[in-house]
């Protein structure tokens, strides 16, 4: 989401005829884009304030924009005397006039917009969040749920790809939610209709919620050739009892049920997740019931925080946060060592199979790489292609974060 809103506002600043700096020492203007769902996201922000202090000129210009606009709003500029603006998400155009007036002597020719859409593309679909888990700040920064029409989307979709974009990734913070406000359906039809584009050759979305998913947009994956096999599905806890206090809405056997459908149809998704541990009360029982829904599910990624006591969200202004730092740290350890060893699993089960890899790009080799359908980073070895390109790799190679094989026969 943050990736999408950064490009966003690139996208207008290139309209307006600025241009990227190739590093931060040649640059008129720094702009951090930031994230305050955790403590220490928020903290990287004002490390990040401090350092810019040497940084700065009169000339030069430091604005924020993200999650923290809402959170601190212009108190930040009295912390931060040397920040010159504070840019609610989306709202740009007042910051681009004060730029205007600044900066007129330096503006150059608005560049085509289409030099800035690479291979992937995001589209925000849903705007804000609708849920209440008790642990999250997200609505209260990103405000409500705002749903784009669906002939919007679309029509995104396919600039996109007449700029040049191979796949689109439809984002919300729970996409499953989408209902097109004109009455078109809900994500299901979606994917479905964005699925059809013409020169299209994936179709990514995320990030889903257990409560909201419907089987529907399973079968629709399962049916429809360019949709990625791949769930961004966080799943936070595997104690019914953690999961009610964090009011998410479902039970671990729902979580099981959809996960089970899912791999029916489509036997070989890519199953990603969310995981916090030391939620408020959590006990070693209720842990280690998530350990034990992390041996069973095998997922193949699994994001892991340590819970982070958030300002007026319902636990971090009513409930203490009693699992002690050092505990919650065993517990995160603890998991990311078995987790490292069912992805080393999980991904070696694809050595000696053919993939379908779209090129992105190249690493730090000059090899290309892309993802499988199933999200999979992938590398090419020995091989020519170019980004956008979809291409078979025989997976001779296997590591938790990647697999690398050479184009097959
Ligand atoms: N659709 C997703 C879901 O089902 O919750 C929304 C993604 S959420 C904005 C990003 C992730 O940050 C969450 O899945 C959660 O694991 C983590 N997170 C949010 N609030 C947190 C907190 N207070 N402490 C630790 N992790 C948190």
């Amino acid at each position: 989401m943050n990736l999408a809103d950064s490009e966003s506002l690139a996208r207008h600043l290139l309209a307006a005829g600025y241009r990227e700096a190739p590093d931060l020492e040649r640059a008129d203007i720094a702009i951090l884009n930031t994230c305050v769902v955790r403590q220490a996201s928020e903290d990287k922000v004002y490390s990040k304030l401090h350092e810019l202090r040497q940084w700065k000129t009169p000339d030069r210009t430091i604005a924020v924009t993200g999650c923290i606009v809402r959170k601190e709003g212009e108190g930040l500029r009295d912390r931060f005397r040397h920040v010159d603006a504070v840019v609610p998400i989306g709202e740009y155009q007042p910051f681009l006039a004060d730029l205007e007036a600044r900066y007129d002597y330096a503006m150059g020719e608005p560049l085509p917009l289409s030099g800035r859409t690479g291979i992937s593309h995001y589209v925000n679909v849903i705007q804000g969040c609708d849920h209440n888990c008790t642990f999250c700040i997200v609505p209260k920064v990103r405000g409500r749920e705002v749903h784009v029409p669906m002939p919007v989307v679309l029509s995104q979709c396919r600039q996109a790809v007449a700029e040049g974009a191979r796949e689109v990734v439809l984002l919300g913070q729970n996409v499953d939610d989408y209902h097109d406000p004109g009455g078109g359906g809900g994500l299901a039809a979606l994917v479905r209709d964005v699925g059809s584009i013409h020169g299209l050759k994936r179709v990514r979305f995320m990030t889903s919620h257990p409560q909201d998913l419907e089987i529907e947009l399973l079968q629709v994956m399962a049916e429809t050739p360019v949709v990625a096999h791949e769930l961004q599905l966080p799943v936070q806890s595997g104690d019914d009892v953690v999961l009610k206090r964090m009011a998410r809405g479902y039970k671990v056997d729902r979580y099981r049920e959809i996960v089970g459908r899912a791999r029916t149809l489509m036997p070989d998704l890519g199953l990603y997740t969310d995981i916090i541990v030391g939620f408020p009360g959590e006990t070693e029982e209720q842990f280690l019931n998530t350990r034990r829904l992390l041996e069973e599910m095998q997922f193949d990624v699994v994001h892991l925080a340590q819970y982070s006591p958030r300002p007026g969200t319902h636990a971090g202004d009513r409930w203490a946060d009693d699992v002690p730092v050092e505990e919650k740290r065993r517990r995160i350890n603890d998991l990311l060592a078995l987790q490292r060893e069912i992805a080393g699993r999980r991904t070696a089960r694809w050595i000696g199979r053919t993939v379908e890899v779209l090129v992105e790009g190249a690493d730090e080799l000059g090899r290309p790489y892309g993802r499988n359908r199933q999200g999979k980073r992938v590398v090419v070895k020995r091989a020519r292609t170019q980004p956008g390109e979809l291409v078979s790799v025989l997976v001779e190679e296997a590591s938790p974060g990647q697999l690398a094989g050479s184009v097959a026969a």
